[in-house]
C-alpha cells in the first residue's frame, strides 16, 4: 500500500484530506445516497411523480439540499418541505439542511422526462415542453392522457387542486386534470 505521493497533491485536494473523509469519495456517496432519498419522496399533491421527477430538487450537496416549490402560495409547498425533512431524517441525514430557492422561479419545464410519462400514466397531462416559457396561459391544447388526442377543451382553471386545471377529451369525453404551465 503506497500512498500518493505528497507533491502530487494540490493545495486544494490537501486542504479536502485534511477534514477527513467528509471530503471527495465521501460526500459523493453521501450525495448520490441523498439523491436516492430524494427520489422517493413522493409529491404531496401528484404521489405517482417524486419531488426529483417534478424538478424541485434543484442541488443537493452533503450538507444542503436547494428545492423550489413549484407553485408560490400553493398549498403543498409546506407539505412538500416537510416530506423531504422526514425522508431525510427517516434515513440519517437530520444535518442536511433544506434551503428554499425562489429564484428563478420553478418551470414546468423542470419536469423530466420520467416525470412526464408517470404524470400520463397517471391519467395527468403534462404540460408541452417549452410551455413555462412561451406561454402563461395555457393556450395550447392539451393532450388527452387516455386516448392522445390533441381535440381537447379547458372546462375549469381549477381542476382538482389550484396547481392543476380540468380539461376534458371531445374525442374519448374523459375529463382529466391538466397540470398548469408556469
Ligand atoms: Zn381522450
Amino acid at each position: 500500500m503506497s500512498a500518493a505521493p505528497a507533491s502530487m497533491k494540490s493545495a486544494e485536494t490537501g486542504a479536502n484530506a485534511a477534514r477527513g473523509h467528509a471530503g471527495g469519495q465521501g460526500e459523493a456517496a453521501a450525495v448520490e445516497e441523498i439523491m436516492r432519498v430524494l427520489a422517493g419522496v413522493p409529491d404531496p399533491e401528484i404521489p405517482a411523480v417524486s419531488v426529483i421527477d417534478l424538478g424541485i430538487v434543484r442541488d443537493a450537496n452533503a450538507t444542503r439540499v436547494l428545492i423550489t416549490p413549484t407553485y408560490t402560495g400553493c398549498p403543498a409547498t409546506l407539505a412538500i418541505e416537510q416530506a423531504i425533512r422526514a425522508a431525510l431524517d427517516a434515513n440519517g441525514f437530520s444535518a442536511v439542511a433544506i434551503e428554499t430557492a425562489l429564484s428563478p422561479p420553478w418551470s414546468s419545464d423542470w419536469i423530466s422526462d420520467e416525470g412526464r410519462e408517470k404524470l400520463r400514466a397517471y391519467g395527468i397531462a403534462p404540460p408541452p415542453k417549452g410551455a413555462g416559457a412561451a406561454s402563461l396561459k395555457n393556450a395550447q391544447a392539451a393532450e388527452c392522457p387516455r386516448c392522445g388526442s390533441g381535440n381537447t377543451e379547458e372546462i375549469s382553471r381549477f381542476g382538482s387542486t389550484p396547481c392543476k386545471a380540468l380539461w376534458r377529451c371531445k374525442a374519448c369525453a374523459e375529463p382529466f386534470d391538466r397540470f398548469k404551465c408556469h
